[in-house]
């Protein structure tokens, strides 16, 4: 199986802060799948470490209330580019990011507040009839 996964999940510190979600569930599955990695925050230009984003009323906001939803429209469209190559027969995603989370995600206030939803990139990827799960209901 092909499977296309957020790079965080994988080890890569990618994540906002500087660190990863490395997934033990994921390196599972790495050993016995051909996998694709992809951090859209990254992808859209965005540095690491960086400030936390949530999608406020739509549009992707930063903490300090810099408007970051061209950077993560950017990011999501490359990795649709990706995913339209690749045709990964899956995605798994990190839970609640603003770009990832398929679910759910932050509300835009930074006050921990979830709302059902899902972040950019998944969204997009779902849009484009692409079959993606959120990490924490991986069954490996
Ligand atoms: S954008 Fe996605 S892959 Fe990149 S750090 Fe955030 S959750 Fe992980």
């Amino acid at each position: 199986m092909k499977i296309m996964i957020s790079a965080c999940l994988a080890g890569e510190n990618c994540k906002y802060n500087g660190g990863s979600n490395r997934s033990e569930k994921v390196l599972q599955l790495m050993k016995d799948n051909e996998v694709i990695t992809v951090c859209p925050e990254q992808m859209g230009g965005l540095p690491t470490p960086r400030v936390p984003s949530e999608i406020r009323d739509g549009v992707v906001t930063a903490r300090d209330g810099r408007i970051v939803d061209k950077e993560f429209r950017l990011g999501a469209a490359k990795c649709l580019e990706i995913a339209m190559r690749e045709q990964p027969d899956l995605i798994v995603l990190q839970s609640r990011s603003p770009s990832c989370g398929v679910k759910q995600r932050y509300d835009g206030t930074f006050t921990g507040t979830l709302v059902d939803g899902a972040g950019v990139t998944a969204k997009l990827l779902m849009e484009n009839g692409f079959r993606c799960i959120d990490v924490e209901d991986l069954t490996v």
